[in-house]
C-alpha cells in the first residue's frame, strides 16, 4: 500500500482527510463516490490505524459481511475499495496545525508540507500512536533489526529464538501465536500482577512459552558486531540475574497516544474524549471541518469501526453541500451508480 499522485504547488482540494485508518479509508472511499477531489494524510508510514499498529493479525468478527477477518486484511480491502479512484495519499505526514486562509485550510505537516482543502475531515482516531519504547542502552541501532515493537511478518520470526517483553493481553497473544513457529520463546513481565485476560494468562501457563514472573526485567543487551546476541534478565524480587541467548526481542509494552497537536486546531473539544461534533452532521466548531471514527466525540458515541465508517460517509456528504449548498445531501444508492467497475460475475 503505497502513495499515489503528486501535489501540486497550489492544489487546493475539495477535501482533505487527516488519518488512514479505517474512518479515513473509508472517507476517502467514499469521497470518490460523491466526486470530491480528495487527498490523504496520515502520520505513520502505513495505512489501517489501530488496526495496523496495534492488532494486525486479530480477527475482527463484528464487521458486516465478514463473519471473522484479520485486521490486516480488512485494512487491505479498505485501501483496495478506497484506492479506485487513485486519490493522493501522503504517508509520514504528521498535521501539526490547521490555519485559515482566505476561506480555504492549510494543513502544516511535521515535515514542512502544506496541503490546502476547501473542507477538512479529521479522522485521526485517538491521535498519533507511538510504541512505548524500554529504556535499555544500545536499543536504538538493533530497531525494526532484532528488536520489534509489533509483529508484521510472522516470518521475521520463524526459527528464532524469541523473547517478549510485556505482561497485557498483546504480549500473551504474541508469545503464544510466536510459539507456533518460533525455535523458542521467553516471556517477562516486570510488573507483580498480569494485566492480561485470565483465559490467556491460563492458555500461557499450560503453554511450551518459558515464563519469568512477576517483576523480571531486561537491563542489558548483549551486541557482537552490531548483532544482538542476548540479553541480561534481572529477578527484581531476588535481585539475581541470568543470561539468555535470544535473536529477537518483541517489546509490547503498550502504545502513546499523543492528542496534544489537536489543541492548536483551534476546535472545540470534548473534555478529554475528543472532539466536539454534532452527530447528526458530524461538524466540528470549524466551518468546512468535520470529524469521524474514535475522535469523533457526542452522547452516546460508541468506537467501532463500523461506527466510524457510517460517520465518515456522513461527513463527506456533507461536506459535498457545504461546497455546493445546491447539491443533494443523499447520494443515492451505489447499486445504482455506473461510477464502480463492474466485477466480473
Ligand atoms: C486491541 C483492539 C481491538 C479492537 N477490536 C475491534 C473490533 O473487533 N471491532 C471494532 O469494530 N473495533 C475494534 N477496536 C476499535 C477500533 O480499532 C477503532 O474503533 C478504530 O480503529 C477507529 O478507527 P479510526 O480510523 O477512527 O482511528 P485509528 O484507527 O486510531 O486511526 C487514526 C489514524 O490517524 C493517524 N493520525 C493521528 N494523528 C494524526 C495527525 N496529526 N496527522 C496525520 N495522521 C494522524 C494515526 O496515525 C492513525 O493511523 C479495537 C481496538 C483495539 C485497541
Amino acid at each position: 500500500m503505497g502513495e499515489n499522485g503528486e501535489k501540486g504547488e497550489n492544489d487546493v482540494k475539495d477535501l482533505t482527510i487527516i488519518g488512514g485508518g479505517p474512518t479515513g479509508l473509508f472517507g476517502l472511499f467514499y469521497a470518490g463516490v460523491r466526486h470530491l477531489d480528495t487527498q490523504l494524510v496520515e502520520a505513520m508510514d502505513e495505512l489501517g490505524g489501530a488496526l495496523s499498529a496495534l492488532y494486525a493479525v486479530k480477527h475482527i468478527y463484528d464487521m458486516g459481511g465478514f463473519p471473522a477477518i484479520l485486521a490486516k486484511d480488512l485494512v487491505a480491502a479498505m485501501y483496495e475499495q478506497a484506492d479506485q479512484w487513485k486519490y493522493p495519499i501522503h504517508l509520514s505526514q504528521k498535521i501539526l496545525e490547521v490555519e485559515e486562509r482566505d476561506g480555504i485550510y492549510v494543513l502544516h505537516s511535521q515535515s514542512g508540507e502544506e496541503f490546502k482543502s476547501k473542507t477538512v475531515l479529521i479522522a485521526n482516531g485517538n491521535g498519533s500512536l507511538a510504541p512505548r519504547k524500554l529504556r535499555i542502552p544500545g536499543i536504538e541501532p538493533l530497531e525494526d533489526k532484532q528488536i520489534f515493537y509489533t509483529v508484521k511478518n510472522m516470518d521475521t520470526f520463524r526459527d528464532k529464538r524469541v523473547l517478549v517483553i510485556g505482561g497485557g493481553d498483546s504480549a500473551l497473544d504474541w508469545a503464544l501465536e510466536l510459539e507456533k513457529v518460533s525455535k523458542m520463546v521467553t516471556l517477562i513481565h516486570r510488573l507483580p500482577v498480569w494485566q492480561a485476560h485470565e483465559a490467556t494468562v491460563r492458555q500461557l501457563i499450560n503453554s511450551e512459552v518459558d515464563v519469568h514472573f512477576p517483576r523480571h526485567e531486561a537491563t542489558q543487551l548483549h551486541v557482537t558486531d552490531g548483532k544482538l546476541t542476548g540479553v541480561t534478565i534481572l529477578n527484581i524480587t531476588s535481585k539475581e540475574t541470568f543470561d539468555l541467548e535470544v535473536d529477537i526481542i518483541l517489546i509490547c509494552i503498550g502504545f502513546l497516544m499523543d492528542t496534544s497537536v489537536m489543541r492548536k486546531w483551534e476546535i472545540a473539544l470534548e473534555g478529554k474524549k475528543g472532539i466536539k461534533v454534532d452527530p447528526a452532521t458530524m461538524a466540528t466548531s470549524r466551518p468546512g471541518v468535520y470529524a469521524a471514527g474514535d475522535i469523533a466525540a457526542y452522547e452516546g458515541k460508541i468506537n467501532l469501526i463500523a461506527c466510524g465508517a457510517s460517520e465518515a460517509a456522513m461527513a463527506v456528504n456533507q461536506a459535498v453541500r457545504y461546497i455546493n449548498p445546491d447539491a443533494r445531501l443523499a447520494p443515492g444508492h451505489s447499486s445504482d451508480m455506473d461510477i464502480f467497475k463492474k466485477p466480473d460475475s
